[in-house]
Order: structure tokens, then sequence, then C-alpha cells
């Protein structure tokens, strides 16, 4: 069967940059096909990235929780986990996510077309799907393809006890002995899961420091915190070869805290990061310039080179993070309905959910130092919060960058428990061009975490001095 449809906008994948355009460009009026080659809305972030693994660390945190009270006066005994209803509330999670989503677009009169797309001209996209060919003929498209998961070819991904973060996230078991590759945010939430599970986990990073794009500060107290939590963390060191056996895969290391000869495992995660899928889409068709890695070229309109073509989210580039993809997707739906909007933010929040989290948002010390500005830091260790104290969790820290002449708020990392949600405070001061004074005058509830933003902005003012 071959279908024929005619839209003002197509947009190719229906991830967080996907549906957020499509939405954006229905509601200001615009006739909308949204085209997924998944059965479900939401793209690699609700199917399987954000939300799964924010379900799953939300059982780890409540694992870790409970054994900690023990040390506060309150013991819960050894948890009992049922793997099918761990993995039966995650999904339900997703589902109830996904749902919603497919509602919205039927709401906003969105058509969504099901199957996998490909330009065939720079006005024409084909669709094949369970139900056959569906030819959409557009005036204006926007590639919100998204990206895969990096293979290595000296790892044998066909055997299923190597994983990435898709199989980390479908929970088959817990195994004993289980390797993370790559120390960056996906494979240390991972593996924060699979410990608090019950998985003896070990982490081999070839950088020198654990998610090497964050502040090294904090990522040294997180390392430090989470030194009984790992069974090891290779820092400097590289997975040269894995031998597939029966009873285990065998892992070669080299570098600086590589273990002698082979090391067992039951399972490997292999989480060394993402690349665009700018090359399935036949971009060449449409004449969109898709460079060798995969990502696609757009100007501060999100337009590619072809002028009513557009580009969205994790194949234009890095950071490759939903909150980015759905920003874009205004943008370029908002361009598209002939509004004057550009993407250009001063800061893209980063955030690891990790146990302590680590959280960071403009420029990083070492990013300040790169680009030769004159910076001050300021720093505010939670051993000095109430709060933190009270929660019995004082390892975090608060550390705010501030250009020394104007005060101004450049950037700031946080580790801690609730670093995430508390780094939304610190965005908007780097994004509204707020000082140190702005930020130490706004009055900040007591006793909260947050006040450590506020405390911080008063070190750097020189009203306090005397910390642990
Ligand atoms: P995607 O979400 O990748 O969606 C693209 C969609 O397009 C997919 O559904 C795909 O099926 C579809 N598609 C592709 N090509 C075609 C085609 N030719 N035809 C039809 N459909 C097509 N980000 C965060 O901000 N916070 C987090 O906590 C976070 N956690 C993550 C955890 C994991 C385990 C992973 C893997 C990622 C995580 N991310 C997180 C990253 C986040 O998922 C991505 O940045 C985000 O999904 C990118 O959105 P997107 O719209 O660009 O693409």
């Amino acid at each position: 069967m071959s279908n024929e449809i005619k839209t003002q906008v197509v947009v190719l994948g229906a991830g967080p940059g996907g549906y957020s355009a499509a939405f954006r460009a229905a509601d200001l009026g615009l006739d909308v096909v949204l085209v997924e080659s998944r059965k479900t809305l939401g793209g690699v972030c609700l199917n399987v990235g954000c939300i799964p693994s924010k379900a799953l660390l939300h059982v780890a945190k409540v694992i870790d929780d409970a054994k900690e009270m023990a040390s506060h006066g309150v013991s819960f005994g050894a948890p009992e986990i049922d793997l099918d209803k761990v993995r039966s509330w995650k999904d339900s999670v997703i589902g109830q996510l996904t749902g919603g989503l497919g509602g919205m677009a039927k709401q906003r009169k969105v058509t969504t077309v099901y199957g996998y797309g490909k330009f065939t001209s720079d006005k024409t996209i084909e669709v094949e799907g369970e139900d056959g060919t569906t030819t959409v003929t557009f005036d204006n498209a926007i590639i919100a393809c998204g990206s895969s998961v990096v293979e290595l070819p000296f790892i044998p991904h066909d055997d299923p006890r190597v994983i990435d973060s898709t199989g980390a996230l479908e929970l088959a078991d817990v195994p004993e002995e289980m390797l993370v590759l790559g120390g960056g945010i996906i494979g240390l939430e991972m593996g924060t899961v699979y410990s608090s599970l019950g998985s003896n986990v070990s982490v081999v990073e070839f950088a020198d420091q654990l998610i090497p794009a964050a502040d090294a500060d904090v990522v040294k107290i997180y390392t430090k915190h989470n030194k009984t939590r790992f069974k090891e963390i290779m820092l400097s060191t590289k997975v040269t070869a894995v031998e597939a056996k029966e009873d285990g895969l065998y892992v070669t290391f080299e570098g600086k805290k590589a273990p002698e000869g082979q090391v067992r495992y039951d399972k490997i995660l292999v989480a060394v990061g993402r690349k665009p899928n700018g090359h399935l889409v036949a971009a060449d068709k449409a004449g969109v310039n898709v460079d060798e890695r995969g990502f696609i070229n757009v100007s501060n309109e999100l337009r590619t080179n072809v002028g009513h073509i557009f580009a969205i989210g994790d194949v234009v580039g890095q950071p490759m993070l939903a909150h980015k993809a759905v920003h874009e997707a205004h943008v370029a739906a908002e361009v598209i309905a002939g509004k004057k909007h550009v993407f250009e933010p001063r800061a893209i929040p980063s955030i690891a959910y990790t146990d302590p989290e680590i959280a960071w948002v403009g420029v990083t010390e070492r990013e300040a130092k790169e680009q030769g500005l004159n910076v001050e830091t300021a720093n505010f260790p939670w051993a000095a919060s109430g709060r933190a104290i009270a929660s019995g969790r004082t390892e975090g820290k608060t550390k705010l960058i501030f250009d020394k002449d104007s005060g101004r708020v450049l950037g700031g990392s946080i580790v801690g428990i609730n670093a995430g949600e508390m780094l939304g405070e610190i965005g908007l001061a780097v994004e509204m061009g707020a000082d140190a004074e702005d930020v130490a005058l706004t009055i900040h509830a007591h006793p909260t975490l947050n006040e450590s933003i506020g405390l911080a902005a008063e070190i750097f003012e020189g009203s306090i001095t005397d910390l642990p």
C-alpha cells in the first residue's frame, strides 16, 4: 500500500527534539507530519535514555538510603529485589510518558507516520512502515534523527554478555562481576544502578578523571565518595582486548591502573559515547551536508545549508542532551512559522544523576583558564551546611566561577545530593548576567542545600572567610 501526504512541516524523528518541534509548529498553526521509526514517540530519551535510567536510579537511591539509615539508628534488613517487578515498574514509567506524547500529538492534530524515513529529494521524504510506503511532500523539514551508541571494533558486540546502555536498561539480570567501559555520565549512572542492585562493578576510563568534561575538584569528591561503591576505578587505562569464553568475558587492560593479565567479568557495559545519525537519512538526496562523523552543521536559526531544511538535537552537535534538543526545536519551529528567534544560549546545564550527583553549567575552571578569562572561584563546602549535616551527606561542595573584575557569575559546579535540582539557580544567574551581589542578596530559605549558592557568592564578596 502507498500513501501520499502533503504538509507544511515534516519532522524526521520523534525524540525530545522532534516531538517538541512538531508540537510547537502545530501550536503556531502549521500543518505537521511527525515521522518515527520506533513504535512509540519520545526517542532515545523517553524509551531508552533519560527516563528509564532515572526510574532505575530512583530504585538504587531507595536501596542506598535504606542502608545508610542503619548508621542513623533505623535498620531495614537486606532488600529483596524482584527484578521482574522493577523492570515492569520502569516500563510503566516509559509507557505513561510515551503514551502521553501520543495523546498530545493527537490533540494538536499532528499526523504521525510510523516507519523509517529517508529523503528522496529536497521536497520529499519516503517512509517505509508496516503499512507500506508513505511519501511526504513538504515545504519545510526538520531533521531530528538523534544519535546511536558507539561500538568498539575489538569488543565482541554480538555476545549477549556485552551490553550497551539500552541493554543495561533492560535489566536482564544482576551480574556478579560487571565492567563499565567508559566513566562518563551514562556509564556511571548505570554503574550506580547495578552496584546498588548487588553487582560488583568496576569502571575503566581512558582519561585521568571520571566524567572528563566536569570540573576536576567536584569529580575528585565524587570519586572519593564512590571508592567503596565500585570494586575498581581504573583511570588513565584502556581496554585493549576482550576474549569471550564460556565462563565469562576475559578483558586485557593497558595503562596506569591496568591489572596484570586478563580479568574475568560476567558482563561488560560499553558506554563510550554516542554517534550522530546524520548519515542514515539519505540527506545527500536533499542536498544537505553531513560531516564525516555524521553531524549536520546548522546556523543559529537551526537551518542546514538547504534553507528550508532544519536540523536539531543530537545530530547537530554536542552536548547531546534532551533539554538542548528541546530548545533548538522551539527555535526551528518558530523560525519556520516566521518568527525571529535564534539559538544562542550562554549556558547548557549538564548533570550526572549519580550518588552524589554532579552538576555543572557555564564555564568550568579549566575552560575559563583555556579561554584566558580572568576568573575567581568561590567554594562552599557542605561540611558547613546545616541541611547537609542533617541529611548525613556532608561530602558535597558548591563552586561558583566569577569574572574577577565585574563579579558576574560565569559558571558553577556542584557535587552532592540533589545537585541537579540545585543547578537551575546558577543557570539562571549565568543566563541573566547576574553578579555575585545579585546572588548573595537573594534570600535563600534555611535550611536548604541551595543556601550554599548564596553563601558561595558571599565568599566571593569577602563577607564570609572562616570555613571548615
Ligand atoms: P533522539 O532522542 O535520539 O530521537 C531520535 C528519534 O528519531 C528516535 O526515536 C529514532 O528512532 C528516530 N529516527 C531516527 N532516524 C529516523 C528515520 N530515518 N526515520 C524515522 N525515525 C527516525 N539527556 C539528558 O538531557 N538527560 C539525561 O538524563 C539523559 N540520560 C540519558 C541516558 C541514556 C542511557 C542515554 C542513552 C541518553 C541520555 N540522554 C540524556 C541523552 C538524550 O537521550 C538525548 O540527548 C536526546 O534523546 C536527544 O534527542 P533527539 O531528539 O536529538 O534524538
